[in-house]
Order: structure tokens, then sequence, then C-alpha cells
């Protein structure tokens, strides 16, 4: 039985494909692009499952991507012999979005139509993006594991509703049929989908295959087609794992592109490194900083890790045992010639190979960003708008390259007076005063409060650089910096101030006296209020302000005191 039902789209598919159909229009050919992309998803995941079960491979063992068209009937085709999906598959992919930030991704959309548009871009477009171009949207599809006749079909006109029945299909895989709207008609054509497919899907390791007689026709502008010949399909890509060709021969845009289909990002990357490592361990890897953060950073399932092969065949998505959490916000590919084929996360999490490769990575991308923040500081003041706050977590998470990543910091400062996070430790240390040994720093809850705390007018006097610290992750970070370049850092709110070499004898003694004159009035302070405070006492710290508070040298922190608080504790 057919078994025909309808369902609604989840209320955040909805609007999304409103927003995408709207705000899409003149980036209308990246469709191909996205169904390609996933096209290619399913055959990886085919290869995968048939290392361990080969008669899925066996009826149909040869990998590809099929695109045609018909003009009179303005319908695109996109076929693959992948592993294909299941029913409950259906109804769940091409009907919910899974994705983790979702609820963030919409709050954040304003409503003008070009700021909208990057942040779909950033959110990734996928497989509704079929309806930028198509009033209606048929998806075939066949498990590789199910019966000829428990194939679905799923039909949608992208408003609101989809029907899913049950229909008979002779082969493993999906087809993805696009009713192309009236003002998407020229994208039924040979050359144009030649066009697109080579601009954006050149890099796709999987030939993609189009009739030879389409393409040539349409060039040619023969409309008819010859009757005695069998159809003859070509390959229209370069059709090799881009990770593997060697750096001079890929250009840019083709690294963009690769980039766009493994990261399902929409946006260009910021930078990549490619590599080829030889000797003992021998692996390639492919690794990219994003130019603009996911919604999702902060969020326990984020996508992240590399895509894993083993000798180009795909093993996993989101192998996370490469790269440290600090650099959850790398793309990329890593192909290893040394695990086995049957490699499996409880097996990466024990292997030393993987230790030595997350090693040599993790060095890869603090170089590339070492060398970003030398030679592009421009782009590097982007980069650390988007991802500094994650960078900061690295000194607690690894230990080893904590003088590395410290190098890589920036902070707001009493120097540029601005909340900018713009200034280097390297030129902090490089700005010291003659005497000074050590790095302040002071923390609080919002920049202002930092830089107008009463501590500072000490330093303020004195002409001695202060860092404001104000990111949530600000305590945590320096309760694991010890020093920088043999320098201590002190918190100028933390316990007896000693300015060392900084302060005069004189003033020293000034102190001294004026804390001896002024003991009954200490005390006094002290009784009123009583066990508030553990003690009150004659300072240096200020000039202006009559008082403050200071937090003792062992105690917690203000914020860390605010998070435990928060957490209940
Ligand atoms: P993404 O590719 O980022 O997961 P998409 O919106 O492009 O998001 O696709 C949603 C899901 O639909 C995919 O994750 C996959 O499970 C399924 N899917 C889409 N196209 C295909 C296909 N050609 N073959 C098998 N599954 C597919
Ligand atoms: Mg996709």
């Amino acid at each position: 039985e057919a078994q025909k039902e309808t369902l609604g789209f989840q209320t955040e598919v909805k609007q999304l494909l409103h927003l995408m159909i709207h705000s899409l229009y003149s980036n209308r050919e990246i469709f191909l692009r996205e169904l390609v992309s996933n096209a290619s998803d399913a055959a990886d995941k085919l290869r995968f499952e048939a290392l361990h079960n080969g008669s899925l491979l066996e009826s149909d063992p040869n990998l590809d991507i099929r695109i045609s068209f018909d003009k009179d009937a303005k319908k695109v085709t996109i076929a693959d012999n992948g592993i294909g999906m299941d029913r409950e598959g259906v109804i769940s992919h091409l009907g919910t979005i899974a994705k983790s930030g979702t609820a963030d991704f919409l709050k954040n959309l304003t409503g003008d139509q070009k700021k909208d548009s990057q942040l779909i871009g950033q959110f990734g477009v996928g497989f509704y993006s079929a309806f930028i171009v198509a009033d209606k949207v048929t998806v075939e599809t066949r498990k590789a594991d199910v019966a000829a006749d428990e194939a679905v079909r799923w039909v949608s006109d992208g408003s609101g509703e989809f029907t899913v029945e049950t229909i008979e299909k002779e082969k493993r895989g999906t087809s993805i049929i696009l009713h192309l709207k009236p003002e998407a008609e020229e994208f039924a054509d040979g050359w144009r989908l030649r066009n697109i497919v080579r601009k954006y899907s050149d890099h796709i390791s999987l030939p993609i295959l189009m009739l030879k007689e389409e393409a040539t026709a349409a060039a040619e502008g023969e409309e008819e087609k010859q009757e005695d010949k069998a159809p003859e399909w070509e390959t229209v890509n370069t059709a090799k794992a881009l990770w593997t060709r060697s750096r001079s021969e890929i250009s840019d845009e083709e690294y963009k592109e690769f980039y766009k289909h493994i990261s399902h990002d929409f946006t260009d990357p910021m930078k990549w490194s490619h590599n080829r490592v030889e000797g003992k361990l021998e692996y390639n890897s492919l690794l990219f900083i994003p130019a603009k953060a996911p919604f999702d950073l902060y969020n326990r399932d984020m996508q992240k890790g590399l895509k894993l092969y083993v000798q180009r065949v795909y093993i996993m998505d989101q192998a996370d045992e490469f790269l440290p959490m600090y650099l959850r916000f790398i793309k990329g590919v890593v192909d290893s010639n040394d695990l086995s084929l049957n490699v499996s996360r409880e097996i990466l999490q024990k292997d030393p190979a993987v230790e030595s490769m997350k090693t040599a990575l993790t060095k890869r991308v603090l170089d590339m960003l070492e060398k970003m923040a030398k030679k592009e500081p421009e782009q590097y003041a982007e980069f650390w708008t988007e991802f500094g706050q994650v960078l900061k977590e690295g000194p607690a998470e690894d230990y080893a390259n904590r003088e590395k990543v410290a190098k890589l910091l920036r902070f707001a400062t009493t120097q540029s007076d601005s909340a900018t996070q713009d200034q280097s430790l390297e030129g902090y240390v490089s700005r010291m005063k003659e005497g000074q040994d050590k790095i302040y720093y002071i923390t609080a809850d919002t920049h202002n409060a930092a830089a107008n705390s009463p501590h500072l007018e000490v330093f303020r006097k004195k002409g001695l650089e202060v860092l404001l610290l104000s990111d949530r992750v600000d305590e945590w970070l320096m309760s694991h910096m010890q020093e920088f370049d043999g320098k201590q850092f002190a918190d100028i709110a933390r316990g007896d101030l000693d300015l060392g070499t900084l302060d005069n004898e004189d003033e020293k003694k000034a102190l001294e006296e004026s804390a001896k004159e002024k003991e009954d009035l200490l005390k006094r302070i002290k009784d009123a209020l009583g066990d508030s405070v553990e003690e009150v006492r004659v300072t240096h710290r200020l000039t202006d302000s009559p008082a403050c508070l200071v937090v003792g040298q062992f105690d917690m922190g203000a914020q860390m005191r605010r998070i435990m608080e928060a957490a209940g504790q």
C-alpha cells in the first residue's frame, strides 16, 4: 500500500524557508552546490557502511552523481546512488532542523534583507535551498538496506506541508527532482549547469556526470537529439579528493568551495593550511579558520572536530580527537594512512598515533594564527573578535602550548583606554616601566567597571599599564597564567599591593605613619562593618576615592564567585 500521508514542516523550517526564498535570490545558483554536497555526503556514508557490510555496494558499485534536465518540462534532477533514506529518515531530515543553535539563529534575524541573508549563510542553507529555484520538489529515495518496494517519495511546494508515500524504486540512492519556478527556467540548461558544477563542486571527489548530448546540443544551439545512440554520460568535474592534490594546482576558489562543502558554511573561510606529512606517520590535513563564529560556539552539541578519512575512505564527521577543545572552531579534513579502516571513536581516543597527530595539528593552527597576527594584524583583529573568547580557554586546557597561546591573546588595557581587545602581552612587556617586574591586571563584570575601578588610581598616577579584563572567561584564564616572558601576573584588586621598587622609600614611610595615626579610625570602621570585611587598612592604592574593597590574596575572585553562585554552589 502507498501509505500516503501529509505532514507539516517544523515551525523553524517554515521560517527558514520563507527567509531563504526571499533573501537569497541573488545567489540562487547555490542550490546545486547544496544538493551535490548532500549527494556526496550520502556516497561517503555508503562507502563507510560498506566497510562492514560489503553487500551494500555490490549491486551498484560505482558511486557517482548524475545531473540531468528537461528544458520543456522545466525540470532539473540530481540523482545519487549513495546511502539513501528510509521513511523515518525522510520525515526527520526533510521536515525538521536538527541543528543546535537554531533558536539563537532565528532570534538574531533583523528583518533587514542584506543582514539576514548573511546570517542564513552562516547558519547553513542545505537541502531547503532547493526551494529558491523550485516551486515543487520531489525526492525519491531508497535506503541501501531496504527493499525496492519500500522506497519513499517526498513532495512539497515549500509552503508548509509535505507528503510522503511508499513507492517502488529500482536502485539504491536518492533523486531530487526540481520543478523550476518560471523565473528560474534558465537552470534547465546544460551549459549553465556545467558552469555551476565547475564553479562550486569541482572538488567533489565523486564523478559528477551529465549527458554528453545535452551539454553540447545546448552549447551549439541544436535542439534535436540523435535517436540512434544511447545517451552517453561524461564526467564534468575533476573528481579527485582535493586534499590529495598538490597545493600548487589548487586555486583559492577551489579551497573556498571545498570549505563550504565540508563546513556547511556559506561564507568564505578566513585562512587555511594544507599539508602532507610523510615519515613515521603519514597523513594529509587541510585545516580552515572560518571567517565567522557559528551560532552554537558555546553549545555543548556544536559540530566540532575534523572530517576523518583513512586512505581516502570517509570514516566519520566530527572526529574531535585531533584538536583540543579551544580550537573547536577549526574545520577541515584529516586523511591518515596509518589508521585502520575499522577505526572507531574508542580506538581514536587511545591510539598514540592520533595523539601525535593532535600535537602536530594543534601546532599548525597556532602557527597559522601567529603568522596572521604578525603579517595581517587587521585580519587577526577580525579573528579575535570572532574567536578570541574561545582561544582564552587555551592556557587552561593546553599546558604545553601555554606560552604560544599567550602570545596570541589580545586585551583591552589602560594604554588605549578603549574596550577593544587589541593589545598583546608582548606589547605590554615592551612598555613596562623601569623597575616594573609584574604584569598588572584587573577583572570586573564590564569593561566600564574595570576601566573606572578605584584600584587603578595609583597605577594611573605612576603611569603603569593595567590589563582591563571583563570577559566571563577571564578569571578562569588568569588562574592558569602564572607568568609571561618571565614576568608574573598580579591582580591589582587582590591582597597587599606591593609595587616593589616602583614605590619610593618616602612614600612607604608616609604610609606607615599615616596608618599609625589612623589606628583609631580603622578600628571604628572595622567595628561598624563587623563580619562583612576581614580587615580595614590604610592604603596608597587610592588618589581620589576615599575607600575601596580588596579581595584577599588567595580568595576566589568576584567573577568566579558569581559563576559559582549561579551554578548553585
Ligand atoms: P546537512 O547536509 O548540513 O546535514 P541538509 O539540509 O543539506 O543539511 O540535509 C539534511 C539531511 O538530509 C542530511 O543530513 C541527510 O541526512 C539528508 N539528506 C539530504 N540529501 C540527501 C541525499 N541525497 N541522500 C541521503 N540523505 C540526504
Ligand atoms: Mg547539506
